[in-house]
């Protein structure tokens, strides 16, 4: 499709992004905001999607409805930062299985916080 339709160019936009076969909103924000520049959204992956809800800001299991949550939260100049500091985040502290809640920055904020068994005192 890039070189039937588009010349042999990545598109640079949401619109035709989304309409190359195999890219949702996801890969088309990182696209976006890293080749191009350009921040429409926030994009949401697996690291995303549960700092998300851990941290309480969306209660949403669509990932465009969560990523919409989190527009709504931060400033549009941190979106495409917003995406690597949560992933950055979830592998480094918050992970899936074994949160590190005690040593987390955002322990005080978080409304998951201590909720985990190995987390109870
Ligand atoms: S307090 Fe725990 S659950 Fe909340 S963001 Fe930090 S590590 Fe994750």
């Amino acid at each position: 499709m890039i070189a039937e339709e588009h010349g042999g160019e990545v598109p640079a936009s949401m619109e035709e992004l989304t309409r190359l076969k195999g890219i949702a909103r996801k890969t088309a924000n990182i696209v976006l905001g890293n080749a191009f520049g350009i921040v429409e959204g926030i994009a949401v992956d697996t690291h995303v999607w549960r700092l998300a809800h851990r941290l309480g800001l969306s209660g949403e299991k669509n990932r465009d409805k969560i990523e919409r949550n989190l527009m709504e939260v931060f400033p549009r100049e941190k979106w495409l930062a917003v995406n690597y500091l949560l992933i950055e985040h979830g592998r480094r502290v918050c992970d899936a299985k074994k949160p590190d809640c005690d040593g987390c920055v955002l322990n005080k904020l978080c409304s998951s916080a201590f909720t985990f068994p190995h987390n109870m005192k």
